[in-house]
């Protein structure tokens, strides 16, 4: 085993990497006493929902437990997607052909809507489109990706490469993969400077923002003899009431109301950054600066910083959760599987978030008992929870009537959300055994 000083730069911090930059902020200006639209939650979901109401002319509120920004939207990868997940994970059960298609259209509406907001906004937020490779870990995966491929770009109109293994060395400099599929549609962004320029964006509409202010409980109330109601929230910072609510809080869903808690299943997600590489290496390592991933259960995720300086990494360390020291430990070993020339290079930054995983993998945007909701990332929302959270946000001011793809069908139990404390190991485990016996496939091959 290395040595920690070998391994951890002295500078190392538990915290991500993208906080350098644009740290979650503290904002304590009292509560409104009340609002149009009160907002629990302020990831990229809960600010698009504001900016967009307060385009609107509504009264919006943003209220968080903690710093805004704090939650999964500036800890993730900052990978760009335009909605090749529903199609490369087999990820979808139960979903008619037809609402397959509306949802990929959805997905690449959502990456467009992302893409404009940056433009049309000028946002600070690094936001590059430079493709993502999906590395097959099998021969066999290798066929898959390229009829998932094929399938994403009938359907879609994306432009889908596929790249064979003796190709592969011009988009990763690593013999890992058995080739992979190279969509164009991909991008990525500064999460932490695209929350700090939504925040502004939604301040600057008219929309307040409030760290530190736990939603602990919602009420309704009578609204003096007329037989409408309205909303009482209360706080850890006091009272607000408002017309309508909205959830969301993805993964730092809590026991807020129980109706959320049994859709939505937390899991934990790691990633760690190096110091800046020796010059020169990452135009060997990943010339073209993509995005890029791979078909492992347990798959490897990793991206150079926006600056090109350094390498993100992420990958689940372990089948339990664990310190993100001891992550740290096990994605620098992941990573050098991958790239062996990234053996000596130390690491500054670990840290997790959690995402929201669904009973059937697709978010949800729609309406239990007059509370609206926007949840279920199931680990791709950059963009998506972004633009779901404009989407819920025109729906409940009555600005659009439909609210799209992701509002349609039940909005299921998850088996793994009431049962989590037993489900994640189990399932973690499970993708684990899947991996070590297609490992032991690649052995036989190599
Ligand atoms: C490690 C990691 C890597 C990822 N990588 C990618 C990627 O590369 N590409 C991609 O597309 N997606 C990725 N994701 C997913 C993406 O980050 C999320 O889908 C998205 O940011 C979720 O945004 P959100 O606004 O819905 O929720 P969040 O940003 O998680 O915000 C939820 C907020 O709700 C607050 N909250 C919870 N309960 C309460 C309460 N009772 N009162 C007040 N506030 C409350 C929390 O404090 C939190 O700030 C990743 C996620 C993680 C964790």
């Amino acid at each position: 085993m290395r040595p920690d000083a070998l391994l951890f730069d002295d500078a190392f911090r538990v915290a991500p990497y993208w906080w350098e930059a644009a740290p979650p902020e503290t904002a304590r200006a009292p509560l409104p006493a009340s609002v149009d639209l009160a907002i629990v939650g302020s990831g990229y979901c809960g600010l698009s929902a504001a900016a967009e109401a307060a385009r609107h002319g509504a009264s919006a509120a943003v209220l968080d437990a903690a710093e805004l920004g704090a939650g999964g939207s500036t800890r993730s990868g900052g990978m760009v997607s335009s909605g090749q997940k529903l199609a490369l994970t087999n990820a979808i059960r139960g979903v008619s052909a037809e609402r397959l298609v509306r949802l990929m259209h959805e997905s690449m509406a959502s990456f467009d809507y992302l893409k404009r907001l940056v433009a049309d906004e000028s946002l600070d937020a690094d936001l590059r489109i430079t493709g993502r490779f999906f590395g097959a870990y099998t021969p066999g995966h290798f066929e898959q990706l390229r009829r998932q491929g094929e399938l994403l770009r009938d359907k879609t109109g994306v432009t889908v490469h596929t790249i064979t293994r003796d190709a592969q060395r011009a988009i990763i400099a690593s013999d890992y993969y058995y080739g992979g599929i190279l969509v164009d549609e991909y991008g990525g962004l500064h999460t932490a400077k695209y929350h700090r320029s939504l925040r502004e964006l939604a301040r600057r509409r008219g929309a307040t923002l409030h760290s530190h202010a736990a939603v602990e409980r919602i009420e309704r109330v009578a609204i003096n003899s007329s037989p409408a109601t309205r909303f009482r929230l209360h706080t850890a910072r006091g009272v607000l009431d408002a017309k309508h609510v909205l959830v969301a809080t993805n993964g730092y869903t809590g026991n807020l109301l129980p109706f959320f808690a049994r859709r939505v299943l937390p899991v934990a997600s790691y990633q760690i950054a190096t110091e800046p590489l020796p010059p020169g290496l990452m135009d060997v390592l990943n010339p073209g600066r993509r995005m890029i991933s791979d078909s492992k259960r347990n798959l490897f995720y990793t991206r150079p910083s926006p600056d090109g300086t350094r390498m993100i990494f992420g990958s689940r360390p372990a089948i339990r959760e664990v310190d993100e020291r001891a992550a740290a430990r096990l994605l620098h070993s992941k990573m050098v599987q991958l790239w062996p020339a990234l053996r000596d290079v130390r690491i500054t930054h670990a840290w997790k978030g959690y995402v929201a995983m669904t009973g059937d993998k697709l978010a949800h945007i729609g309406e239990h008992d007059g509370i609206h909701y926007a949840l279920g990332c199931n680990g791709n929302g950059v963009a998506l929870m972004s633009y779901l959270g404009q989407r819920i946000a025109r729906h409940m001011l009555g600005v659009e009537r439909d609210a799209g793809a992701f509002g349609e069908g039940a909005f299921p139990v998850s088996a793994a959300g009431v049962a989590s404390h037993v489900a994640v190991p189990l399932g973690a485990a499970l993708y684990g055994l899947d991996d070590l016996w297609r490992g032991r496939v690649r052995a036989a091959l190599s």
